[in-house]
């Protein structure tokens, strides 16, 4: 399948071939995996006569292989998720309300990131409302998509940073590249922090476009608390509930539950309510 130009003359002819400089190719053109498997792939191909197609096609799987996983690891890392908050170690039988095939169904991605919908989990402090939006976070990253993990108070306090330097569009634009950001503690945002619209305009930004997982132990009767005005208020919820999985997780603390379970019989009624105290999600 030679072009018109490459016939009638060797490609070959204006180079020089040289062995020991094949390392260095493999850095120029950025292939590591090939640089570090070609040598004993080409032993055993000389072995069992493979043709040089094959095995320019296996070295050639094995970079793309070992890419697309370099790349998974580096978006695990840019997403900053919570370490050890995963599908697997989520007990679904300590909360009845969420569905664990829903769960895992929404782990594979899919049509709700395509059109941008959103997971509204609320619920008291402990339950995993955290533990679930990281574990779901993780599971796409390792699908393939992109996620980033924040405490919406944290996120807030960045998009107000930008807009004061006038940097707020290309904050958004980085953000955009997010299929999922996960707003986690929504709750914990208050308007007297100042110019909170900036959290209503980035839920506008992003309606039907890209998704949002936000976890909340206030419900949405609460969030004027939030935003600048009611009507701003509204105008957010409205946008989020429009295409959205809502998880309400009302179950006893998790947490509490296990340092009961850890210590049985150590901790009297009085005390397990006081530590309704230590819930308070830091
Ligand atoms: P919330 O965000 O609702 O306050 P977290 O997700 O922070 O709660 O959960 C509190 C702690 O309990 C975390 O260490 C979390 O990993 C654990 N946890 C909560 N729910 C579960 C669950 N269903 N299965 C396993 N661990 C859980
Ligand atoms: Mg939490």
């Amino acid at each position: 399948m030679m072009s018109t130009a490459d016939q009638g003359r060797d490609p070959i002819a204006p180079i020089t071939v040289d062995l020991a400089r094949l390392p260095e190719l493999l850095t120029a053109l950025r292939l590591p995996t090939i640089a570090r498997l070609w040598a004993q792939l080409a032993e055993r191909s000389d072995r069992e006569g493979w043709p040089a197609a094959r095995f320019l096609a296996t070295l050639l799987e094995l970079e793309l292989a070992e890419r697309y996983q370099r790349r998974i690891q580096r978006h695990l890392q840019e997403a900053e998720l919570p370490v050890g908050k995963s599908l697997t170690t989520f007990d679904f039988a300590s909360v009845p309300t969420v569905n664990m095939s829903q769960i895992n169904a929404l782990a594979a991605g899919g049509s709700w990131l395509d059109k941008g919908a959103n997971i509204l989990a609320f619920g008291p402090p402990g339950v995993g409302k955290s533990h679930l939006s990281a574990a779901l976070g993780r599971a796409l990253v390792e699908k393939g998509y992109r996620v980033l993990y924040t405490r919406t108070t944290d996120l807030v306090q960045r998009l107000q940073a930008a807009r004061r330097d006038l940097l707020l569009e290309s904050l958004m634009d980085k953000l955009d590249k997010y299929d999922l950001l996960i707003l986690d503690d929504i709750s914990y945002v208050r308007k007297d922090q100042a110019e909170t619209s900036v959290l209503f305009e980035l839920i506008s930004a992003r309606y039907e476009r890209r998704s949002l997982f936000i976890t909340a132990n206030k419900p949405f009767g609460q969030w004027d608390e939030i935003f600048p005005d009611k009507a701003m208020t509204v105008a957010a919820i409205d946008r989020l509930v429009h295409h959205a999985v809502i998880l309400e997780i009302n179950t006893e603390s998790y947490r509490r539950k296990t340092a009961v379970s850890r210590a049985p019989g150590s901790l009297s009624a009085s005390k397990t309510k006081k530590s309704t105290q230590d819930d308070s999600d830091e």
